[in-house]
């Protein structure tokens, strides 16, 4: 048995040895203190574990994980029948049942925050989005968890229902207004509709955006030039952005300028992309991600996270942010630590002394190796205290 590094002293205070950041690499001991760091210390001592920053998953949909039944998806049309045949039998309990599941695999890989996207359409109606919001706040102690109201392919926010539908999920305890304006008729009458709903409502977006790697049908040039028309800026998650992927780079660079002047910020979701698009004939020749180094280049705030777990659209994972930070650097070739660890921590690198004493150390020498081995040995600190994860 390793000693922890983590040695409690009287007066609800702490020191965390032999760690480093994953930035410098430089031995640090970390002095905690009524659940802040009151010091930060260079030592002369062996690097054991690296301290990240509190882990966030910024995109996942917990009521449909672990839902997979037997059927894998020959496309991403076929993964979305399978999702809303599945769910016409759902009630708020088993809802529910499913992303208590996904919350608590996600906390025993050492996430801390995560904003889940919960169904809302006229089958659902409010069962995923109630289930969701229950299974929660039963883990509000461990975690911090934000709810999109998820308008799927089934609503249209634009159509008679859909405003009024997304406002009342919103009324029961929803924090943001979700859609995926490319399965609808007309993806620009569906964006007017939500930026319309987020001015009325005064609610951040985060919308599924060109899930798909047809250029001419991109909607998301229209989407920025509307966030910055409506005064939204700083108010938007763009999600996927596949399409994007598939521009010439004149014309991707100019879209990525706008996002940059809506202050858009970006969520990659790279397992779900690379299972999904161009899937269904033989070996893919494209790898459905959207441009993140273009983005980050450009200075735009881009995140990795976990999108489905055990679902219909990918059938594999275990909601563990290092998988899908080693799935984001291979699939978009980013090397950078640096970019790898802000997009798993909410753009966060490092801690400084004065912050509240939250954070994650992993059992490696740097995060290259961790990276590496993904290991087992986590700790998580919330507010000075060690919370056992392997629950
Ligand atoms: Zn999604």
């Amino acid at each position: 048995m390793r000693a922890s590094p983590v040695v409690i002293s009287g007066n609800n205070g702490a020191i965390i040895r032999n760690v480093a950041f994953a930035s410098s690499g430089r031995a640090l001991e970390i002095a905690v203190s009524a659940g802040k760091i009151a010091e930060i210390r260079e030592v002369d001592a062996p690097v054991e574990w690296v301290c990240l920053p509190p882990l966030v998953d910024k995109h996942v949909h917990a009521n449909r994980a672990f839902t997979l039944a037997g059927v894998k998806p020959d496309s991403f049309e076929h993964a979305i029948a399978l999702t809303m045949e599945l769910f016409s039998s759902f009630d708020a309990g088993q809802y529910a049942l499913h992303a208590r599941k996904l919350f608590q695999r996600a906390f025993s890989h050492g996430t801390t925050g995560i904003r889940t996207h919960a169904d809302l359409d006229g089958v659902t109606r409010f069962a995923a989005v109630q289930g969701t919001l229950g299974a929660a706040a039963g883990m509000a102690a461990k975690m911090s968890i934000e709810v999109v109201a998820f308008a799927t392919e089934r609503l249209d926010p634009s159509a008679a229902n859909g405003k009024s539908l997304i406002a009342e999920a919103l009324a029961r305890g929803a924090n943001f207004i979700g859609a995926t304006p490319a399965l609808h008729a007309n993806p620009r009458r569906s964006i007017d509709a939500v930026i319309e709903l987020a001015i009325e409502q005064d609610a951040g977006l985060d919308l599924h955006q060109d899930e798909h790697l047809r250029p001419e049908r991109a909607s998301v040039d229209y989407l920025a030039d509307a966030v910055i028309r409506n005064g939204l800026q700083g108010k938007l998650t763009l999600s996927h952005g596949c399409a994007l992927s598939m521009l010439e780079p004149p014309a991707r660079n100019k879209i990525i300028d706008k996002l940059l002047r809506a202050q858009i910020e970006v969520v990659a979701l790279p397992l779900t992309n690379l299972y999904l698009q161009d899937r269904g004939s033989g070996t893919p020749r494209q790898r459905g991600l959207t441009c993140v180094h273009e983005m980050l280049d450009a200075g735009l705030e881009v995140r990795f996270a976990s999108d489905n777990v055990r679902d219909a659209f990918y059938p594999y994972g275990d909601a563990d942010l290092l998988d899908t930070a080693y799935a984001g650097m291979l699939a978009a070739q980013l090397d950078s630590s640096a970019a790898l660890v802000r997009s798993i921590c909410d753009g966060r690198l490092e801690l400084s002394a004065g912050e509240p004493a939250s954070l994650v150390l992993m059992r490696g020498t740097d995060f290259d190796q961790i990276l590496s081995r993904r290991p087992s040995e986590r700790i998580v600190i919330r507010n000075g205290s060690p919370v056992e994860i392997h629950a």
